[in-house]
């Protein structure tokens, strides 16, 4: 008897190639796009790594973590690195990023987080890009949280680089993941000695073996299970309709808000601005005196499937994730979560009074 994971036929060279093409379609790109064997953290590292180098000057948005370790990369790879930090309860402007362009002419490469599923966030990508594109720097952006889950459009925003994963608002597997790489970022890694080649790492080798070969022959043994999860999310985004994916993941976001302002009991969105907030999750502050983690571990031991996760590392103290993506993108995921809160928030902090019924109406007044 054969194995539903195993026993399978190899993935054929053309049906990789027919999955890039989806996903690049998915992106609205012209650009190659090269699909890579492992989570999104490799083809984010094989990007910092191919396109910075002692002598370059990078300018890295922190605006989560994600950002964070983009410095520390960057770093390392010998770039002077100009960070532009914004607190997490928040978004960077246009014009941020413009003034630290025009205080720094020499950079020539720009990181910068879309969505933060983290921090809850989201950045105005389009109208960054636009400065970035007359500054001429390369322009790398990770948008593993917000594909699917809001508009992505690398190629009108002038993104050279653009990550995206599966494994949030696509409904997908976290081992694989692509990047769509511009002609000038190709231009640059090919003439950047320090770029990896002939390792797990390196872009140009899929440019070189892969693209310039016709898509011909792949690398190695192809991530199967994992191409062929790829496939079937890309074929369930494309048959719901990516406006319609998307459009679910906003008004998750909305109806997180707005339930959890009538919830009360001193729970309140962590990003301030509603326009700053990811579609792909909804962070909360937690009120002094209750600690985030502690609240969480209590609401799921009532449901533990419930998408509910504490801030990482400090902000375990403050923070709580809604992380209302994929199929937990709908009323019945939101309206559970912020019930199981209120009712832990009574337990831990007594004499709260908390609105539960009250979060459920706006939660269905909200979706829309
Ligand atoms: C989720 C996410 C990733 C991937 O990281 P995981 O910890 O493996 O989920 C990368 N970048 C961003 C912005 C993300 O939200």
């Amino acid at each position: 008897m054969t194995h539903p994971f195993l026993d399978l036929p190899p993935l054929t060279a053309e049906r990789f190639a027919a999955i890039e093409r989806r996903v690049a379609a998915l992106l609205d790109t012209e650009q190659d796009v090269v699909i890579t064997q492992g989570e999104a953290l490799l083809p984010l590292e094989g990007c910092i790594r191919s396109g910075a180098r002692p002598g370059s000057t990078a300018l890295n948005v922190v605006t989560g973590p994600y950002g964070q370790t983009f410095g520390n990369w960057l770093r390392d790879c010998g770039a002077a690195v100009v960070d532009l930090e914004v607190p997490f309860h928040t978004a960077v402007t246009a014009e941020q990023v413009a003034q630290a362009l025009a205080a720094h002419p020499e950079i020539d490469f720009v990181s910068l987080v879309h969505a933060e599923a983290a921090t809850g966030n989201t950045n105005p990508v389009a109208e960054i890009g636009e400065v970035v594109r007359a500054h001429g720097a390369l322009f790398m952006l990770d948008a593993v949280a917000s594909v699917a889950a809001e508009p992505l459009l690398p190629d009108a925003w002038g993104v050279d680089l653009c990550v995206i994963g599966a494994q949030k608002a696509m409904g997908g597997p976290a081992g694989v993941s692509a990047v769509s790489v511009s002609g000038r970022a190709w231009e640059r890694f090919a003439a950047n000695p320090a770029a990896p080649r002939r390792s797990y790492l390196s872009l140009l080798d899929w440019k070189e073996r892969w693209i310039d070969g016709g898509r011909r022959a792949l690398l190695h043994a192809p991530a199967q299970l994992e191409m062929l999860a790829l496939e079937a999310c890309v074929e369930r985004v494309e048959s719901a309709g990516l406006d319609a994916v998307t459009a679910r993941h906003a008004s998750a976001a909305a109806a997180t808000r707005a339930g959890v302002v009538a919830l009360g009991g001193g729970l309140t969105p962590y990003v301030h601005d509603a326009r700053d907030a990811a579609p792909v999750a909804t962070t909360l502050r937690t009120p002094p005196g209750v600690n985030a983690a502690e609240l969480v571990a209590r609401a799921l031991a009532a449901d533990p499937s419930l998408p509910l996760v504490a801030g990482g590392g400090a902000l375990a103290k403050e923070m709580i994730r809604v992380n209302h993506y994929g199929v937990d993108a709908t009323r019945g995921a939101v309206r559970s979560s912020l019930a199981a809160l209120g009712a832990a928030l009574v337990e831990l902090a007594p004499g709260t009074t908390v609105d539960l019924e009250g979060a459920g109406r706006a939660v269905s007044d909200s979706w829309s």
